[in-house]
């Protein structure tokens, strides 16, 4: 019974391993994601049980309280999150994430200190990552959440000398782990380690904001999964060193597809703002031009959009707050109906989390053989009648394709102004998330239907019927 327990653990373990995989690739199309949920949350729920089995576990009581107090928080937060709010929420996960893996070293920490045993030398330079990272995914997501939920200013944060004093953080960390690597026994000096790596993370998202912020977030989750699978090697548990590894591989390859859409290098992300002084206001500049728009009502928007041959819908952010997905899937097919050919354009970093707009679509019940990707749908705006905005405003703005200066300069965006017409809603002359101005407004295809994405669409559903 004794050998047959770690093996059976073992044993489920890995089958628990090959769920997250499976899941892992379900997730991978959205006609299967439901399902790839449903088969890695079965295999999570294995690696729990076997974990609760395993003869290490003393204290049943404290995780029975434990698991029902984070399981009645994380059920009520879930339940009342808006989907516009998602992104914070997953920052502030992976923050609590990234809090659980350095806790697991703090406490392993003061275990060992407590005993006579030494630390062994692999076990001690995994605590000093796993704090390292976890401490810098802790403070670094919650940073994010704050810049997300427009508690700290959005825009990238820097001041002078900033570069020299991440020089100086990094080097009191590896002179601390250093210390600590020839004599783990002095627990000030790793609380000091533990402190610094706190610090590190907020000092890692300041300068970073604007268009940058999915890549920042995509690389957290990542670090979440790096800091598990540190954990795991601190205390030895393989079923954490999968589930990590696996989140930090998977974070890591969204965050290439996060670049790559922002037509950004890894490194130009995270240092690029690096020692500069801020003069980061953006959102001063919405609006500012002196240049006019064409407003037009949704009586004459229902005529253009009615009697086009081909419209392309682009939604945006706009379209998520508004809770507009299911008017638009309406006003598609009734267009549909009159023959009109509708195709919706998605942009990578539309909205404010990866696959926003697949979500809220897929919600609506539109069809993935609609949805195109940006490589696919820019070559076909050209022959397009009319490129239908609603809600998105940086993932259209010409700028990022013709102002040098303009900070989202070099983002591919839909090439919608290259339409015979656009048209877009969107309340005001606001800014998008970036702070940046949009000439797409000003251009003589472009007109304005200017109100609340659920409620202009529902007009032009209405007018479009009496045509
Ligand atoms: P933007 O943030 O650029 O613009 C959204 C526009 O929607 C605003 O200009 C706003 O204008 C309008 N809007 C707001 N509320 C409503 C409403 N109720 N009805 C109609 N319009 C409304 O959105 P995009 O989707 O174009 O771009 C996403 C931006 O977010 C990019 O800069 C991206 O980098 C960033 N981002 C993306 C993340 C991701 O993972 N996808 C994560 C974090 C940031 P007005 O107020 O005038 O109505």
């Amino acid at each position: 019974m004794s050998d047959f327990l770690p093996t059976g653990i073992q044993l489920t373990y890995l089958v628990a391993a090959s769920l997250f995989i499976l899941g892992l690739k379900k997730l991978g199309s959205p006609a299967t994601a439901r399902n790839g949920n449903l088969v890695a949350a079965v295999g999570m729920l294995l690696a729990i049980i076997a974990t609760m089995l395993d003869q290490q576990v003393l204290n049943y009581e404290m995780i029975l309280v434990g698991l029902s107090i984070g399981s009645v928080i994380g059920a009520v937060v879930a339940y009342k999150v808006q989907m516009t709010e998602m992104p914070q929420m997953v920052g502030l996960l992976n923050g609590l994430g990234g809090a659980s893996s350095a806790l697991i070293a703090v406490a392993e920490f003061s275990r060992l200190l407590g005993s006579s045993q030494p630390i062994p030398l692999h076990v001690n330079i995994s605590m000093l990552l796993d704090v390292l990272i976890g401490g810098v995914t802790l403070t670094g997501s919650f940073l994010a959440f704050a810049k997300l939920q427009g508690l700290v200013s959005g825009t990238p944060i820097t001041f002078p000398l900033q570069q020299p004093f991440n020089l100086f953080l990094l080097g009191t960390y590896i002179a601390g782990s250093a210390y600590l690597i020839m004599s783990p026994d002095s627990l000030p000096i790793f609380l000091a380690v533990v402190a610094v790596s706190l610090v590190l993370g907020v000092m890692f998202v300041l300068p970073i904001g604007g268009g940058d912020m999915p890549v920042v977030i995509s690389l957290l989750n990542s670090l979440s999964g790096v800091a598990a699978a540190a954990a795991g090697f601190v205390v030895m548990n393989n079923m954490l060193i999968i589930a990590g590894a696996l989140v930090g591989a998977s974070g890591l390859i969204l965050t290439e597809i996060m670049c790559k859409a922002m037509n950004r290098s890894l490194f130009s992300v995270l240092f690029s703002a690096f020692g500069s002084v801020s003069t980061a206001t953006g959102d001063a500049v919405a609006g500012a031009s002196n240049q006019t728009v064409r407003s037009i009502d949704p009586e004459e928007g229902a005529m253009m959009l009615g009697y086009a041959r081909s419209v392309v819908i682009v939604p945006g952010y706009g379209m998520a707050v508004a809770q507009a997905q299911h008017s638009v899937r309406e006003l598609a097919d009734q267009l549909e109906r009159m023959g009109v050919d509708i195709k919706y354009a998605i942009h990578p970093v539309a909205g404010r989390m990866p696959g926003h707009m697949n979500v809220l679509l897929a919600e609506a019940n539109v069809a993935y053989t609609q949805l195109y990707d940006m490589d696919d749908i820019n070559p076909q705006f050209q022959q397009a009648d009319v490129a239908l905005v609603i809600g998105a405003n940086d993932v259209v703005n010409p700028a990022a394709r013709n102002d040098t200066n303009s900070p989202i300069y070099g983002m591919p965006i839909l090439e919608v102004d290259r339409a015979k017409q656009t048209i877009v809603i969107k309340r005001g002359m606001s800014a998008g998330f970036a702070g940046v101005d949009n000439e797409l407004f000003y251009k003589d295809n472009t007109t304005m239907l200017f109100g609340s994405a659920k409620d202009m669409v529902a007009k032009l559903v209405s007018e479009v019927k009496q045509l």
